[in-house]
C-alpha cells in the first residue's frame, strides 16, 4: 500500500485528519496506521522515532529545559456504518473523526513540521486506548521502556470541542450485600428477607449529597450510584442474600484510599467489598508549561469528569490534561463528526504554543 500520509496531507491538519480516518484502526488492528505513521517519522530529520506494538514514539532532542508530551490514540470504537469519511459542509463524518484521528493529526502534523519547538517534545501515537486497560500502549510502554513517558507535562489530544479539560475524576466499583434468612414465602416470619434489607442501602443513596469540589479553578462534581441490584431465590423462597453494586466516581483531591473510606463511611454498617478501583489526576495547572498552554488557548479550563490516559501521567507525576477539536458528546456514536473549524483553530492555538518565541 502507498503511505496516503503524503507531504501535502501533513502540511494541511484537516486533510492529515481525514486520511488518519480512511485507514481503519479498529482497536486490535492498529498495525496497518502504525506503519504508515511510523514510516512518516522516520522520514524527519529533526526526531528519533521508536515502536514499542503498534505504540510509534517519536522526539525532539534539542537539550531543552523542559520536555512536553503530546499523546493520541491510534484505534477506534468498531465500525457503524461510518468508513470511510464523508464531508458535509463544514463537518467531517466518519468513525474517529472525534475520537481522536483529529487530535492524533495536531501530533503528527506538528512533529513534523516544527523542527526547532521552545520545549523538547515527545510524540506519542499508541494502540488500544478504547478496549480493556491490559492491551493500552501508554501502559505497555511504562512496563517496557518508562523512559520514554518522562516528560514535565503532558496534552492527551482526547476531543473536548477545543476547551482545556484538566486532570481527571476516580472511579471506584463496590458491592454492597445485605444478608437475611431463607425460608418459605408461605410462612415468611420464619426468615429475614434480605432484600427489604437493601432499602436501607437505597434510602442513604436517594439521600446522599454529591461534593463539588474546586482544584485550581476547575469545578469536580462526585457522583455516587447504584448501577446494578441482585438477589432472590425463587419465587416462594425469602431470599438470604441481596447485592448492590456501587459506582463512586470521585474529585482527584482523593486517593482511591480515601474515596473508599468515605465508601465505608457512607455505608456504615453495611458489608462492603470493593472490586475495581482506579484513581483520578490533579489538574496540575501551575506547572509552567500548562500555565503556558492555557494562555495560548485563552479560555478558562474544567474539570475532565471520566477517566482518561491523563491519570498514567499523573500517577508518574506529570502534569496532564486533554485537549482536541473533536465534541466528546459525539464519541462512539454512529454520526460522530468534527467540525474544520474546530481543527483548525486547536491547530493554530498548539502552534503558538510550540513555536519558538
Ligand atoms: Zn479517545
Amino acid at each position: 500500500m502507498e503511505n496516503p500520509l503524503t507531504p501535502e496531507v501533513l502540511a494541511d491538519p484537516v486533510a492529515l485528519t481525514r486520511a488518519l480516518v480512511d485507514i481503519e484502526s479498529v482497536s486490535l488492528n492498529e498495525k496497518a496506521i502504525a506503519d504508515c505513521v511510523e514510516e512518516v517519522l522516520r522520514g524527519v530529520p529533526h526526531l528519533t522515532t521508536y515502536r514499542h506494538g503498534n505504540t510509534v514514539m517519536a522526539r525532539t532532542e534539542l537539550g531543552r529545559s523542559q520536555r512536553v508530551v503530546l499523546a493520541g490514540h491510534l484505534d477506534t470504537v468498531p465500525l457503524n456504518n461510518n468508513f470511510p469519511s464523508t464531508m458535509r459542509g463544514d463537518l467531517m463524518y466518519g468513525c474517529g473523526t472525534s475520537d481522536m484521528k483529529s487530535g492524533v493529526a495536531y501530533a503528527l502534523h506538528l512533529a513534523v513540521t516544527l523542527p526547532d519547538p521552545r520545549y523538547d517534545v515527545t510524540y506519542f501515537f499508541y494502540e488500544a486506548e478504547e478496549i480493556e486497560s491490559r492491551y493500552n500502549g501508554l501502559l505497555l510502554v511504562g512496563e517496557a521502556h518508562p523512559e520514554w513517558l518522562q516528560a514535565d507535562f503532558a496534552v492527551l489530544l482526547e476531543p473536548t470541542y477545543g476547551i482545556v479539560e484538566a486532570g481527571c475524576q476516580g472511579t471506584m466499583r463496590a458491592n454492597v450485600t445485605t444478608y437475611g434468612e431463607r425460608a418459605h414465602a408461605a410462612r415468611s416470619w420464619h426468615g429475614v428477607n434480605a432484600i427489604h434489607g437493601a432499602v436501607e442501602v437505597l434510602r442513604r443513596l436517594t439521600a446522599y449529597e454529591a461534593r463539588r469540589v474546586t482544584i485550581d479553578g476547575c469545578d469536580y462534581r462526585e457522583g455516587l450510584n447504584a448501577v446494578r441490584i441482585e438477589g432472590g431465590v425463587a419465587g416462594n423462597v425469602i431470599p438470604d442474600r441481596c447485592e448492590i453494586e456501587i459506582n463512586y466516581r470521585y474529585a482527584p483531591d482523593r486517593d482511591p484510599a480515601a474515596a473508599e473510606a468515605h465508601l465505608r463511611e457512607v455505608f456504615a454498617g453495611f458489608d462492603l467489598v470493593v472490586t475495581d478501583a482506579a484513581a483520578g489526576a490533579l489538574p496540575g495547572l501551575e506547572a509552567p508549561p500548562a500555565r503556558e498552554f492555557l494562555e495560548a488557548v485563552g479560555a478558562a479550563p474544567i474539570g475532565k469528569l471520566g477517566w482518561t490516559d491523563v491519570a498514567r501521567f499523573a500517577a508518574l507525576g506529570i502534569p496532564a490534561l486533554n485537549f482536541g477539536p473533536g465534541d466528546p458528546n459525539l464519541a462512539h456514536h454512529k454520526d460522530e463528526h468534527v467540525e474544520i473549524g474546530k481543527i483548525r483553530d486547536g491547530a493554530a492555538t498548539l502552534h503558538r504554543w510550540l513555536a519558538s518565541s
